[in-house]
């Protein structure tokens, strides 16, 4: 999950030779106007690179995007971030529809977000997208997969609860976090803290491990996506994370979701 598209020459191929060095299947979100040549890759590449959408949740014609993203084979959406309005905004709804009827996972930007600009005004905050209004959108909207991304940076509380009650709603925990945390990574043992009690609320594989609740993510460069893997191998080390969950973070999980050959 996670690797953003970059119109630099080359970057296709670049990541086609790490995902077979690494084994790496890449969601690679793409925004609009890049959508053809990475639904052209995708086919040609399907086990290496699949196809997310990212559209802006403010543009007026975003259904038709979305319509079109589907057309082209795209299977989900995202990143999602940048919005004008906190994400459970009722003028998001019809995008949300959209995906929901399709049975898309969709990629939300959560938490902390950086600033482009520091000498005009922008009009971003991070408060519309805190992690806690991803749990309206997986409830109204159960076929969504919900991913948030960044795990609700730094509201891990939040983003852990909602995971917890809400079988379709996942976290990756790329951004700063791993490395802020390098030195207490046992402190997620606190967040991530009912392994093998029943909820019974379903999860991947049936795996009774907190964790399961995260997938992979890097949104990193592609020179960095080994060195996220083993930030996410600590941070198994450090909460003694069992290895059959690490493999459903690892990929197994979105896998499944996914339906791409194991
Ligand atoms: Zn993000």
């Amino acid at each position: 999950m996670h690797v953003h598209f970059d119109q630099k020459p080359g970057f296709l191929d670049d990541l086609l030779r790490l995902a077979d060095r690494i084994n790496l299947t890449a969601c690679l979100l793409t925004p609009f106007a890049n959508r053809q040549v990475v639904a052209d890759a995708a086919k040609q590449h399907p086990r290496q690179i699949v196809p997310f959408g990212f559209i802006d949740l403010d543009a007026p014609d975003a259904v038709r995007q979305v319509e079109e993203l589907r057309s082209l084979g795209f299977r989900g959406l995202g990143e999602l971030e940048f919005v004008k309005k906190p994400y459970n905004d009722p003028s998001y709804f019809p995008v949300y529809e959209l995906a929901n009827r399709y049975g898309w996972p969709v990629l939300f930007h959560t938490g902390i977000v950086l600033r482009k600009n520091f000498d005009v005004p922008e009009d971003v905050a991070s408060g519309r997208m805190r992690p806690i209004h991803l749990e309206e959108i997986a409830r109204r909207f159960p076929k969504i997969t919900v991913i948030g991304a960044h795990c609700g940076n730094p509201e891990y509380e939040w983003a852990a609860e909602i995971a917890r009650w809400n079988p379709n709603v996942f976290f990756d925990l790329s951004g700063s976090t791993l490395t802020k945390m390098r030195g207490r990574l046992a402190e997620f043992q606190r967040i991530f803290w009912w392994s093998a009690l029943d909820f019974s609320v379903k999860t991947p594989d049936n795996d009774p491990s907190a964790f399961v609740k995260l997938v992979f993510g890097s949104d990193s460069d592609l020179a960095g996506v080994e060195s996220v893997s083993n930030q996410y191998r600590a941070l198994f080390d450090a909460c003694d994370v069992p290895a059959r969950t690490r493999k459903m973070i690892m990929g197994g999980t979105l896998t499944k979701l996914l339906g791409l050959p194991e």
